[in-house]
C-alpha cells in the first residue's frame, strides 16, 4: 500500500473543566469528549523523494513545520528513519482556530497513516504516546468516540457512547487562539465548575435533559466577554428546539444538542442565512473507531 485516504474527525466537548494551573504553565482539565461526523480528508502517498509535500485548499494555512500535518510526519520520519518522502493532501472543513479540534484530528490522522504505510505495527496506545507530542489533543483524536479527558487532556478513559441525537454546530465570523483563551483564563478565580461526573451520569442514563442542565465550559468566562456572539447563537438555539447550546473548547463555535431532527434542520437553515455564523454545519454525535 503506497496511499491511503482517511477522514480526520472533529470533536466538541460537551463539559470542560479547568481545575488549574500546573508549575509548568499547562492547566490540569477535565473534559468530555465527541467526535463529530464533520471531517477534514487527507490523502497520503508515499514518495521517493524525501521530504514532506502539503497541498490544502486553503491558502492562508502554513504547509511547513508550522502545520501539525507536517509536524506529526517528520516526528514518524525522524524517529522511525523513514527515508522515502511524503505527499500529502488536505482538504480542510473543520473551521480553523475554533475549539473543534482541527489541527490535532489532521496530525493524528497521519500518525495513523504512516503507521499503516510504512507498517510500523504500532497499536494505538503507541500512536497516542506520539501523537501528545504534537499537541494534547492529539490522542484523543486518534481515540475518537466518547470519552473523559483529564491531565492536559491527554490522560483519556473511554466512556459510554453520548446517546444518539443530532449537532448543530455554528463558528461565528470571529477566529480565537486557544493560546488566547488559557492566557486569559483566571482559573483560581473560578466561581463556577460544571459538574462533569453528573454529566457523565446522565449521558450514560441517556438522560437528555439532565445532560443539558449539567454541561458547561468554563473557557466561556473568557471568550464569550470577548465575543458575545456567542451567547447570542447559544440563545438562539436554545430558542429554537435545542435541548442544551454551549461553546466547544476555547470556542467561538457554539453547538446545540437536538433530538428533534426537524427543528435541527431548520435552525441551520435560519442560522446560514444569519450574520451570526460564517460556517454551519449539521451533524450526529459519531462514534467510529480508527
Ligand atoms: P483546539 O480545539 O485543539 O483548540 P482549534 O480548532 O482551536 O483546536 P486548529 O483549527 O486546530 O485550532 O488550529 C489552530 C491554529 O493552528 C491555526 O492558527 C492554524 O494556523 C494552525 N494550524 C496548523 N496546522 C493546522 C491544520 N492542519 N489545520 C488547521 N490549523 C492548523
Amino acid at each position: 500500500m503506497r496511499e491511503i485516504r482517511l477522514r480526520a474527525l472533529a470533536k466538541i466537548n460537551l463539559a470542560l473543566d479547568v481545575l488549574g494551573k500546573r508549575e509548568d504553565g499547562y492547566h490540569e482539565v477535565r473534559m468530555v469528549m465527541q467526535t463529530l461526523n464533520i471531517f477534514d480528508k487527507l490523502n497520503v502517498r508515499v514518495t521517493r523523494e524525501p521530504g514532506i509535500r502539503i497541498v490544502t485548499n486553503l491558502s492562508y494555512l502554513p504547509v511547513n513545520e508550522n502545520n501539525l500535518v507536517y509536524k506529526a510526519a517528520r516526528m514518524m520520519m525522524e524517529e522511525f528513519e523513514i527515508l522515502e518522502g511524503l505527499s500529502i493532501d488536505l482538504y480542510k472543513y473543520i473551521p480553523v482556530a475554533a475549539g473543534m479540534a482541527g489541527g490535532s484530528s489532521d496530525a493524528a490522522a497521519v500518525i495513523f497513516a504512516m503507521n499503516k504505510l510504512f507498517r510500523l505495527g504500532l497499536t494505538l496506545d503507541k500512536m497516542m504516546d506520539r501523537g501528545v507530542k504534537i499537541g494534547a489533543d492529539v490522542p484523543y483524536c486518534l481515540m475518537r468516540g466518547t470519552a473523559l479527558a483529564e491531565g492536559i487532556g491527554e490522560r483519556l478513559t473511554r466512556l459510554p457512547a453520548c446517546p444518539p441525537c443530532f449537532v448543530l454546530v455554528a463558528k461565528p465570523p470571529v477566529n480565537v487562539s486557544t493560546k488566547f483563551v488559557y492566557g486569559n483564563l483566571k482559573a483560581d478565580e473560578l466561581t463556577y465548575h460544571p459538574d462533569v461526573d453528573g454529566f457523565i451520569e446522565a449521558m450514560a442514563a441517556g438522560d437528555f435533559y439532565g445532560m443539558a442542565d449539567l454541561m458547561g465550559n468554563v473557557l466561556e468566562t473568557v471568550t464569550v466577554p470577548a465575543y458575545p456572539v456567542i451567547d447570542q447563537l447559544k440563545q438562539f438555539m436554545l430558542e429554537h428546539g435545542a435541548i442544551g447550546a454551549m461553546m466547544s473548547g476555547s470556542g467561538p463555535t457554539v453547538f446545540g444538542l437536538y433530538t428533534d431532527l426537524t427543528a435541527a434542520k431548520q435552525t441551520f437553515y435560519e442560522l446560514k442565512k444569519s450574520r451570526m455564523a460564517a460556517v454551519v454545519y449539521l451533524s450526529d454525535v459519531y462514534n467510529v473507531t480508527y
